[in-house]
């Protein structure tokens, strides 16, 4: 692209963020768009006194918007002028929206959670779930499941408090039951029936791709859809389990997609077509050499 004097400019704060996909994202949506828009990593270290300056600079720069990632999510709230209820209840954010006076902060993890389950025909409305996992992402699924109608979510963990914790919270923050939380070994406990289950820990992550977080093959003939949300490697050994067992099984790949799309929507005030959200997702698979 040629940069001018009315270029806009977006971009990342965290540490590390060499290996981003986010400018491959953004850049992609904003040539295929016709947009003079620049998205770039800008390697912020520090904590949250550090981070609040960064933002402030942001500000000053004229930057139009920011995404955050890894360790900034949850300080860098204490930076805005302005939090959007669900990033509020789920503590973090991860995408900064310019307004007159600072930056209003969302959480498109999770929101782009939704569109890439809803965008695979995932319903959520309703369902029984089972969520892996307690961890940073885990909690924000939670939220997110809950937030948008799930009927129940048994929240499997190996350190029960954490689930245990984070159901008490969303029951608070929602006001509605909807968490039960259980310990990973309990799994043949569930009530009977047929599950979504979201694999929300760190376990299959790579270089670990043999690793899985429940291996019992019994487990695995009650989901009906396996949804990993990782994406390094394509084919996690959960969604092996998953297929195997004759579910449908995803990898998080659509997730990191529709997280930049929502963000470069709040950005511009746009709607990202379909089609269009497609050809960007190619470009990534490409990126990350995945043939499927
Ligand atoms: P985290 O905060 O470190 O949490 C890790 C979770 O994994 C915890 O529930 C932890 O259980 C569990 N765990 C780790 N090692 C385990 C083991 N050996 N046995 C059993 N449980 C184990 O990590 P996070 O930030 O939540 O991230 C979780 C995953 O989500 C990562 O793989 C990340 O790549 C993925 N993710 C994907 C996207 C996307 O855009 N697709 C976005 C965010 C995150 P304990 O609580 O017992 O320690």
């Amino acid at each position: 692209m040629e940069i001018n004097g009315k270029t806009r400019t977006c971009g990342l704060i965290g540490d590390p963020v060499e290996h981003t996909l986010s400018p491959l994202i953004h850049n992609t949506l904003a040539k295929l768009l016709g947009h003079d828009l620049v998205y770039v990593p800008f390697l912020t270290k520090g904590g949250e006194a550090e981070v609040e300056k960064a933002v402030q600079g942001a500000h000053a720069l004229n930057i139009l918007g920011l995404n955050v990632t890894v360790p900034h999510k949850e300080h860098v709230m204490s930076a805005l002028t302005e939090i959007d209820k669900l990033a509020e209840q789920i503590g973090a954010v991860n995408t900064l929206v310019r307004t007159a006076h600072g930056y209003k902060g969302y959480n498109t993890d999770m929101t782009g959670l939704y569109r890439a389950m809803r965008s695979e025909g995932i319903q959520i409305k309703g369902e029984e779930i089972v969520l892996l996992g307690a961890g940073g992402a885990a909690r924000a699924v939670a939220y997110m499941l809950c937030s948008y109608g799930a009927q129940r979510v048994y929240l499997l963990n190996r350190t029960f408090d954490k689930a245990e914790r984070i159901a008490q919270e969303v029951h608070q923050a929602l006001g509605r039951t909807c968490i039960v939380p259980m310990r990973t070994e309990e799994h043949d406990k569930l009530p009977s029936g047929e599950y979504l289950a979201i694999q929300g820990t760190s376990v299959g992550l790579f270089p670990n791709c043999e690793e899985v977080i429940i291996e019992d093959s019994t487990f695995y003939q009650r989901i009906h859809t396996g949804y990993d949300l990782i994406y390094r490697p394509s084919n996690t050994k959960f969604m092996r389990l998953v297929s195997q067992a004759g579910g449908k099984a995803y990898h998080g790949l659509k997730m990191l997609l529709y997280q930049g799309i929502d963000a470069y929507e709040l950005w511009n005030d746009v709607t990202v077509s379909e089609k269009l959200a497609e050809a960007v997702y190619q470009r990534m698979k490409k990126e990350l050499e995945i043939d499927e």
